[in-house]
């Protein structure tokens, strides 16, 4: 496989970080894409494993030298995409896997078309609900923000054309042989 870069979106609570942790078990030349942020970090979050946690200066900093292949604020925090990682990573024939809301998506597939742009859909609202609900590590106010801005993302990567493919997140693991096989395709088509 030749390197690749693979975005997945879709909004909090579709099952999106699991798709990308068995996609990163699954693909042999596989990178995960470590965001940098301004959020507090959740639960049995590892600083450096699922997000690198940054202050707000060190952010901007980091904005202001360019360092981010592309950045997006979602839900007052800032998240970014650290350039040189991704970079050497595609250069040494990687497929890397990163996990950004659709702001961060439409500004990939501006800078980089020939990206694979995947959005990832609950099977249904209730689903979103209850799943967000269970994560029980979120207070009522920020479960119901982000509820509404699911809303707002469906919307936008749907009109946008932004993503070449749209996949509901029923079964794990339908969704992880779906990626798998576009990120196949993909790479052969090249
Ligand atoms: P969470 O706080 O639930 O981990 O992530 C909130 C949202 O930020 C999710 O939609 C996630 O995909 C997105 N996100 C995570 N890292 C990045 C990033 O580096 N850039 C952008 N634009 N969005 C990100």
């Amino acid at each position: 496989m030749i390197g690749k870069l693979v975005v997945i979106s879709g909004p909090s609570g579709t099952g999106k970080t699991s798709i990308c942790n068995e996609l990163l078990r699954r693909l042999p030349n596989g990178y995960w894409s470590v965001s940098a942020t301004t959020r507090e970090r959740r639960g049995d979050e590892v600083d450096g494993r699922e997000y690198r946690y940054v202050t707000p200066e060190a952010f901007a900093e980091m904005v202001r030298r360019d360092e981010l292949l592309e950045h997006a604020e979602y839900c007052g925090r800032q998240y970014g995409t650290p350039r040189k990682p991704v970079e050497d990573a595609i250069a040494a024939g990687k497929v890397v896997v990163m996990e950004i809301d659709v702001q961060g998506g439409a500004q990939i597939a501006r800078r980089m078309p020939e990206s694979i742009r995947i959005f990832v859909l609950p099977p249904t609202r209730e689903t979103l609900e209850a799943r967000l609900k269970g994560r029980r590590t979120e207070s009522d106010a920020i479960q119901k923000r982000r509820l509404e801005q699911a809303d707002g993302e469906i919307g936008f990567a749907r009109q946008s054309g932004y993503y070449q493919f749209f996949i509901t997140n029923d079964i794990l693991e339908d969704s992880v042989d779906r990626v798998m096989e576009i990120i196949q395709q993909e790479t052969q088509a090249v």
